[in-house]
């Protein structure tokens, strides 16, 4: 079966009239007038309209929406409001029918729920609003390892099974391997921690794995973070290069991303830096004057983000959070050794990320993992390696899927997974 094309749809123009070509794409409406009849032809780069003539139109029969053809003719001016030029073609080649009637449509005439989109994932990608999504995330993965390797950071792929449990027991899925017991990595923490012997700075983007039964709209059980671990940098370091990511985020789709922003109805703004920097401490007084009293030591909850981000829609960090609210790795501050170097960026009410300095004194590290209950006979492989030139470090997680939902302006974060995992849904 001869199946190659010789254009994308996306690349035809008005000058091309006259040349013959061969295009091929998904059906999106047929329309039959007798002599002729039109169809409009959609492939990954746009749309056009196919003027069907002589023998081509006995092969419309049967022919319905979503089917893949592939289309000879010509380019010719065209009468449509729609398309300044069309193909007319008397050579049409049916490559798939499609079966119908169709879980949800595609073309989004008729609003799908989301569960009915999700459980028809390849198909919904037809819906040029949710390929538009998957089109940015694609463009903002680019961005971000563009930025990283300008700056001087390796990439790296760290295990997802590993033996044991590396921060800590809670919320990891275990699973069994071969006669052992082995469990799916909740992040690349120790790992980047050990790369910066050898690489000093290393960025990986990768799935992990939480077993937290969250129905909110910002948790997923499986979901993609961007980490970065970088020697001889502290946490204010870390911090502008986590800026300089996000600003050219932005600043890359807004100008490379133009069809996306107007089929998503949005349009991309860079953000200005620096974010602003709020402390722990002043967080806590904002909040008293809110009427929420709070005292150091009490975690930030959901209800409290929401009202400090009435006060901060855009992105800001908040700094130096106590060290009891932090894990074992964290690296306390000189001043003030109750508080520590590290940070949380938010978009409003939403956590994007978390970072900070980390302990390179094996000593230090040993006596804090003690002091919040954990067993350092389970971090031996990791407290080894600390014995071996460890250098002052730094480093972050960032959340990509609520990172693509601040720039979508799209709340929830299964529009922007393609296959999302939460408690409920294992499938497709
Ligand atoms: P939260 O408090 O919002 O549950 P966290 O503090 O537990 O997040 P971290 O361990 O700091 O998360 O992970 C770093 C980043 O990874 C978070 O800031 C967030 O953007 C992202 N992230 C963490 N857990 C999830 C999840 N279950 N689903 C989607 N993104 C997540
Ligand atoms: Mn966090």
């Amino acid at each position: 079966m001869d199946f190659k094309r010789t254009h994308y749809i996306g690349h035809l123009d008005s000058s091309m009239i006259g040349k013959q070509v061969v295009v091929g794409g998904w059906i999106e409406d047929i329309r039959e007038l007798g002599k002729l009849a039109f169809l409009t032809l959609r492939d990954v780069t746009g749309v056009a309209q196919i003027v069907l003539v002589g023998e081509a139109l006995s092969q419309t029969k049967g022919l319905n929406r979503q089917s893949v053809v592939r289309v000879t003719g010509s380019v010719q001016e065209s009468k449509a409001r729609d398309f300044a030029f069309e193909i007319k073609s008397e050579k049409i080649d049916i490559l798939t029918l499609a079966v119908h009637p169709l879980p949800i449509d595609p073309i989004g005439r008729l609003e799908s729920n989301i569960d009915n989109r999700l459980n028809a994932r390849a198909l919904d990608l037809r819906n040029q609003k949710t390929a538009s999504i998957f089109k940015l995330r694609h463009h903002v993965l680019y961005s971000i390892r563009k930025t990283l390797t300008e700056n001087n950071f390796i990439e790296v792929n760290t295990p997802k099974i590993i033996g044991s449990a590396s921060e800590g027991g809670a919320n990891l899925f275990s699973l069994k391997y071969f006669d052992k017991q082995a469990y799916l990595a909740q992040s690349p923490q120790l790992y980047k921690e050990q790369l910066t012997i050898g690489l000093e700075r290393v960025f990986e983007i990768a799935s992990y794995y939480r077993a937290e039964k969250s129905h909110t709209v910002r948790h997923l059980t499986e979901f993609t973070s961007v980490d970065i671990e970088a020697a001889f940098m502290d946490y204010t370091d870390v911090m502008d290069v986590l800026e300089l990511v996000v600003a050219n985020v932005f600043e890359y789709t807004k100008k490379n991303c133009v069809t996306e922003q107007k089929i998503l109805d949005i349009e991309i703004k860079k953000p200005s830096v620096p974010f602003e920097r709020l402390t722990y401490k002043k967080v806590i007084e904002e909040l008293g004057r809110d009427g929420i009293k709070l005292e150091i030591g009490d975690d930030l909850l959901d209800s409290h983000l929401r009202t400090l981000g009435e006060r901060h829609p855009s992105f800001y960090f908040i700094i130096d959070w106590p060290m009891m609210l932090k894990p074992f790795y964290i690296h306390e501050k000189d001043d003030d050794t109750t508080l520590s170097r590290s940070f949380d960026l938010q978009y409003g009410y939403l956590e994007l990320s978390s970072g900070g300095a980390r302990l390179h004194d094996p000593k230090k590290l040993r006596s804090r993992l003690e002091d919040q209950g954990l067993d350092p006979a389970q971090f031996v492989d990791h407290l080894r390696s600390f014995d071996w030139g460890m250098p002052p470090h730094s480093g972050w997680g960032l959340g990509l899927d609520r990172l693509m939902s601040v720039l979508t302006k799209i709340d929830n974060v299964r529009e922007v997974v393609l296959y999302p995992r939460d408690p409920e849904r294992l499938s497709p």
